[in-house]
C-alpha cells in the first residue's frame, strides 16, 4: 500500500507573511486601532470585502464572535428564537446562548442539508435563521432566502467552512443579510483563531463594529458611511471582539492562495468521491444542481451496516492510518446534538440522529496530491472491505 499523506497539519504561512511580522514586531504596532490608516487588520477588510464582492467587512476574533454580534447588530431582543440546522459545531448554538437568544434546530437530512419541510414549519415561530453551511454543504438557499424574505425574518449565513463555495454562481457567505467566516486553523484561510463578517447594510455594520470594540471615535477609521455611526456612538455595548494586527498579517498573504486551494479541494474531494462511490456499502450525497463546492474535507455515509460495523470501520481505518470519525458515535463529539446538554434536554430529530449514526468525516486537505487522495480512498475502501467481508467492486 502506497504511503499515507500527513492528513492533519496545516499549510505553511506563505513567506509573504514574515516581511509584515517583522515589522510589526519591531514596531509593537499589534492593535488595530492605534495606526490612524491601513493597519494590517483594516487592510484585511477591505481586501476580504473585494475579494468577495462585498461592501462591508469586518474582521473579529472568530466565527463564533461573528455569529454573536450579527445577531446583536440584527437587533434580535432577548429570548428571540433563532433557527438552525440541527447538524453543525456547538459554537453555533452557543453564539445564539450568547446573545440571550434561545436556538430552534431543525432536521437535517440524509445529504447533509436543511430538510425544507421542517425548516418551512417551524419558520413561522422564529425570529432569525442561521444557516450553517455545515462542512461546507449548501442547502437551497433559493428556496430559504423566498421563505424567510416573505415572513421578513433575516437571514445569517455561518459560512465558516464555505469560503470560496458557489450557490447559483454566488459566493455562499454573500446571499443573506450577514456572512460570517472563520480564520481557526482548520479552515480554508488560518489565522489560529478570527473570523470576519460581511454585509451590504451600513447601518449593521456600524453597529457590528461598535459592538466589536471601537470604542470613542475608532470607528471613523472603518471606511463605511460615518452617518450610520453617530447615531450608535454610546449605545451600544463594547464587547471587544476585535482582531489583532498579528493575526490579519498571517492571513492576507493567504488570499492569494485561495483560488488553489479552492480547486484542489474540490479536485481532491471529487476524485475521492468517484473512488468511494464504487462500493455498495458508501453513500457520497451529491452536490445540489446550484452548488459548487469547495470542500477541504470528505463526508460519507455508511449504508446497510450495523453500528457494530460501523465502530469496526473506523477501528480498522484508524490501524491503517486515516482517522475517521462518526458524528453520532464518536464519544463527546461536538456535531452530535443531544451532546449540546447546556441547552437543556435533546429534542426530537429522528431524521438528523439517523443522518449522524452514519455519517463519516474525514480530512482532506487542498495540499495533497492525487496520488495521496488515492492511497487514503483505498485505506477507506479496504477497511470497509475488511469488515464487511465482501469484495468491492473492482476498479473500472
Ligand atoms: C469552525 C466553525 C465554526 C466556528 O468558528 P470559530 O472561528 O472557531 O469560532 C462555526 N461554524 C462552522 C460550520 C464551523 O466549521
Amino acid at each position: 500500500m502506497p504511503d499515507l499523506p500527513n492528513m492533519h497539519d496545516a499549510e505553511p504561512i506563505p513567506d509573504a507573511a514574515r516581511g509584515e511580522i517583522e515589522r510589526l514586531l519591531h514596531s509593537g504596532d499589534l492593535f488595530r486601532y492605534t495606526a490612524s490608516e491601513g493597519s494590517p487588520v483594516a487592510l484585511l477588510e477591505e481586501e476580504f470585502a473585494a475579494w468577495m464582492g462585498k461592501r462591508f467587512a469586518l474582521a473579529v476574533s472568530s466565527c463564533s464572535a461573528a455569529l454573536f454580534l450579527s445577531l446583536k447588530a440584527l437587533g434580535l431582543p432577548r429570548d428571540a428564537r433563532v433557527m438552525i440546522p440541527a447538524f453543525t459545531f456547538a459554537a453555533v448554538p452557543s453564539s445564539i446562548v450568547h446573545a440571550d437568544c434561545v436556538p430552534v434546530l431543525c432536521e437535517v437530512d440524509d445529504s447533509y442539508r436543511i430538510d425544507m419541510a421542517d425548516f418551512e414549519a417551524r419558520l413561522d415561530d422564529v425570529d432569525a435563521v442561521m444557516i450553517s453551511h455545515m462542512r461546507g454543504h449548501t442547502s437551497d438557499m433559493d428556496a430559504i432566502l423566498r421563505l424567510a424574505a416573505a415572513r421578513d425574518i433575516p437571514v445569517i449565513e455561518d459560512a465558516a467552512h464555505s469560503l470560496g463555495t458557489r450557490w447559483n454562481g454566488q459566493l455562499v457567505g454573500t446571499l443573506g443579510a450577514v456572512g460570517c467566516f472563520s480564520f481557526q486553523s482548520y479552515k480554508m484561510l488560518n489565522g489560529g483563531e478570527g473570523g470576519i463578517l460581511l454585509t451590504d447594510d451600513a447601518d449593521l455594520i456600524a453597529r457590528a463594529v461598535i459592538l466589536s470594540g471601537a470604542y470613542e471615535h475608532n470607528w471613523k477609521k472603518h471606511p463605511v458611511l460615518h452617518e450610520a455611526f453617530a447615531k450608535w456612538q454610546n449605545k451600544l455595548p463594547l464587547y471587544n471582539l476585535r482582531m489583532s494586527n498579528l493575526s490579519a498579517a498571517v492571513i492576507r498573504p493567504q488570499l492569494d492562495e485561495l483560488d488553489r486551494r479552492v480547486a484542489n479541494g474540490r479536485r481532491n474531494h471529487d476524485h475521492v468521491a468517484d473512488l468511494l462511490r464504487r462500493s455498495p456499502w458508501i453513500d457520497v450525497p451529491s452536490a445540489l444542481p446550484k452548488e459548487e463546492r469547495a470542500p477541504d474535507s470528505l463526508q460519507f455515509s455508511l449504508t446497510g451496516m450495523d453500528d457494530a460495523s460501523v465502530d469496526a470501520f473506523v477501528e480498522v481505518a484508524r490501524t491503517m492510518g486515516v482517522t475517521i470519525q462518526v458524528f453520532g458515535r464518536s464519544t463527546d463529539n461536538a456535531r452530535a446534538f443531544w451532546n449540546w446538554e447546556f441547552l437543556g434536554p435533546a429534542p426530537d430529530l429522528p431524521k438528523t440522529r439517523q443522518m449522524l449514526s452514519r455519517a463519516c468525516d474525514c480530512r482532506l486537505p487542498a495540499r495533497l496530491t492525487l496520488e495521496d487522495c488515492d492511497a487514503v480512498a483505498d485505506v477507506i475502501l479496504s477497511a470497509i472491505d475488511h469488515v464487511m467481508q465482501q469484495p468491492v467492486q473492482a476498479t473500472a
